[in-house]
């Protein structure tokens, strides 16, 4: 299956959310996704998936991913097309993790653009990297449906029990290391933080202070969708 050739459906909403490791956009997708029935894209989960599986793409992956470097455009481009082929992307995406790079947003643009659609926002989650090395090393997620917690800053109601699924086996990623924080936070601020220049050039920009407690965030993001899909 490739979805090279093939042209994105016309979807209600895309929102982008950008920020480094750790930043929270995985925890506020997740909130969107409930509150607002959009449907979360992140290519982070697409390439992991891709590594369990042992695809082609999974496999080249791998390494550069436990490094903490960026997998190249292309294969990320190609999973996300394929992503983006899926029925569910009807009901308006978030796309957490992606664009990572110039070249990635501009792909997006251009996939956009063959369907005339555009971006509604791309959220910047602006937050401190000394604080990300501590979200990211207390950071676990339930392997039954996804859902992200902290050992401090998010606890399941009961210890070891998802509060959505019930599920019991929690899991770190391979990547949760410090050595592997502090490459990925280089190639945040060398290739991810200039799309924040990028997409204010295109007027869709919208900065989200995001060092406040989850539900603080969530609140000021949920006026940001609001105003952005309206
Ligand atoms: P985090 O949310 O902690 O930043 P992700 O789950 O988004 O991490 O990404 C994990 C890793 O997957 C990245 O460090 C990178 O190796 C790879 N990755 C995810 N999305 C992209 C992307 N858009 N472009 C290149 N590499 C990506
Ligand atoms: P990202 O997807 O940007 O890498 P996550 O959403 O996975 O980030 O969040 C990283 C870790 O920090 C998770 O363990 C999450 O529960 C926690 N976290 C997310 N947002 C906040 C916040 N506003 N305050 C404290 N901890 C947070
Ligand atoms: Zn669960």
């Amino acid at each position: 299956m490739s979805g090279a050739g093939a042209t994105l459906e016309v979807v209600p909403a895309v929102l982008i959310l950008l920020g480094p490791p750790g930043a929270g956009k995985g925890t506020q997708a997740r909130v969107l996704e409930e509150r607002f029935g959009l449907v979360q894209l992140s290519t982070g989960d697409l390439l992991r998936a891709a590594v369990a599986a042992g695809t082609e793409a999974g496999k080249a992956a791998k390494a550069v991913m436990e490094a903490g470097d960026l997998v190249s455009d292309e294969i990320v481009l190609a999973i996300l097309k394929d992503r983006l082929l899926e029925p569910d992307v009807s009901k308006g995406v978030i796309l957490d993790g992606f664009p990572r790079t110039t070249a990635q947003a501009e792909a997006l643009d251009d996939l956009l653009a063959a369907t005339g659609q555009r971006i509604n926002a791309a959220v910047s989650l602006e937050v401190d990297d000394a604080a990300m090395v501590t979200r990211i090393s207390g950071r676990y997620t339930c392997g039954g449906c996804g859902e992200g917690y902290h050992d401090s800053f998010k606890k399941p109601a009961v210890a070891g029990t998802c509060d959505k699924c019930g599920g019991t086996e929690m899991k770190r990623r391979a990547d949760d290391t410090a050595e592997a924080v502090a490459t990925r936070l280089q190639a945040y601020h060398a290739q991810t933080a200039p799309l924040i220049t990028y997409y204010e050039g295109r007027g869709c920009l919208e900065t989200l202070p995001a060092m406040g407690a989850i539900e603080d965030v969530a609140a000021a993001l949920k006026g940001i969708v609001e105003q952005a899909t309206r």
